[in-house]
């Protein structure tokens, strides 16, 4: 055949040029490893990988270079032991969640809480035969008498979405670890730039870096952190996944493996993330790197300007409430001061003035929205760009109208994430969609 390929060249097509396992490129940025799987060196070296006695990649769906950078990143900056890295927000308090849990176990959790969250929790849980109490996060009684025998977690968020209700965390975790329990966070809306959960109990952290950590708006993912303080030795037949030998681990039990530094996400990672599927892409996790770059100076504009905006909608006639803990009138404001001193994360709420009826409500809610030119109508938060939203009818559309209320939620409420334009620009659109009504 006169037009055969040269020999050798589909071979070179597939690896020309590229030494899996070479020496680092020295790329200063993080590298893209747009790779499904990592290639051994020998069989044995396989063998250990597989066995977890090597450290090492194997398969993208359990992890890869550019997802261990992000892990390591995040979980310095909420100062844990150990991260891992799924492909959504959703899936890591899934995958955490399941971990601590198990069948038949319980969480109690916080009312106020992201609307996915609360579907997860009520709903796909319950397949699982986890079950869920949900209590007011401000009533620590509640806290307190929820838990069973079976609770195996307590779960919270730092500064919930879409009221902006501080938690006080100290408190739960104390209570929490009274229980015998690990208290959970997600620390998506504060990031660690403003809270590091650490200092106040917590235990382990989730985040969407679908969010700030982000902060573009592009790309989603999660991250599970452990922070290494919960002793799963302390109580071991109540983490039996962590403390029995496994037959899937070597028959080694994974704490007495790994201890405090790794078991906890080594299950995470090499049970459910492996088992359920929700893998980090690449390409994600560098965007996220990426913005991560920047997220400290992005928070504190977002802070500032959130707190701008929110001062300005207090003194809007037709506003009847704003949800923002910097202001001296929010009852949560005492919580920001201990909490949130570097500033108060820019995604809060306000209530227009309501008419006593949710058509009403719904019908002045959309005038105003729907009148916004320069924010965005878009059910996200955390992006560069400022964007509003109406949880009754979109982020928290599954809810009950007592989940609604126990999340501080009605047809009147709408949320804001404020962005990094220019805050006068925001309030001059608020300014001219709040005068139609
Ligand atoms: C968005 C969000 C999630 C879910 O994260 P995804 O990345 O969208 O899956 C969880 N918690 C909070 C507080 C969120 O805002």
């Amino acid at each position: 055949m006169t037009d055969a390929l040269p020999e050798g060249f589909v071979t070179a097509q597939l690896g020309a040029g590229y030494e899996p396992g070479a020496v680092a490129q020295q790329t200063v940025a993080v590298p893209i490893h747009q790779s499904s799987a990592y290639q051994f060196h020998s069989l044995r070296q396989a063998r250990e990988r597989f066995a977890l006695r090597e450290k090492g990649f194997i398969y993208s769906r359990n992890s890869h270079p550019t997802q261990a950078v992000l892990e390591q990143r995040v979980a310095a900056l909420e100062d844990g032991v150990a991260a891992a890295a799924t492909g959504s927000g959703q899936a890591a308090t899934a995958v955490a969640t399941l971990a601590l849990a198990g069948h038949g176990g319980h969480i109690v959790a916080a009312s106020q809480l992201y609307g996915g969250t609360v579907d997860l929790f009520h709903d796909t849980l319950a397949d699982f035969g986890i079950d869920v109490t949900f209590v007011d996060q401000d009533d620590l009684n509640a806290w307190h008498d929820a838990v069973r025998p079976q609770t195996r977690a307590f779960f919270a968020e730092s500064v919930a979405n879409p009221v902006a209700q501080v938690l006080d965390m100290a408190a739960v975790a104390e209570i929490a670890h009274a229980a015998g329990v690990p208290l959970v966070i997600d620390n998506t809306v504060a990031t660690p730039a403003l809270l590091r959960p650490k200092r106040f109990g917590a235990d382990i952290v989730v985040h969407s870096a679908t969010k700030f950590l982000g902060g573009h708006g592009t790309s989603l993912a999660g991250v599970v952190v452990d922070l290494g303080t919960f002793d799963f030795g302390a109580q071991p037949e109540r983490w039996p996944a962590l403390t029995e030998p496994h037959w899937r681990f070597g028959g080694v039990p994974l704490w007495e493996a790994f201890g405090r530094e790794g078991a906890f996400t080594t299950l995470v990672k090499s049970k459910y993330i492996a088992d359920l599927g929700p893998a980090l892409s690449p390409f994600n996790a560098f965007q996220i790197i990426e913005g991560i770059e920047t997220l400290n100076l992005r928070v504190d504009r977002h802070a500032a300007s959130g707190l701008a905006v929110a001062r300005f909608l207090s003194r809007h006639p037709a506003v009847a409430a704003v949800h923002h803990p910097g202001l001296d009138s929010s009852p949560w404001h005492p919580l920001a001061d201990r909490y949130l001193p570097r500033g108060v994360p820019s995604v809060f709420a306000f209530e227009l003035e309501s008419m006593g009826d949710d058509e009403a409500d719904y019908a002045r809610a959309e005038a105003v929205i729907d009148a916004l030119r320069v924010i965005r109508l878009v059910a996200n938060i955390g992006d560069a760009r400022s964007l509003a939203c109406h949880p009754a009818t979109m982020t928290h559309n599954h809810l009950t109208r007592d989940q609604l209320s126990a999340a501080g939620i009605s047809y009147a409420t709408v949320r804001l994430s404020v962005g990094l334009e220019d805050p006068s620009e925001l309030i001059a659109d608020l300014a001219q969609a709040l005068d139609r009504l």
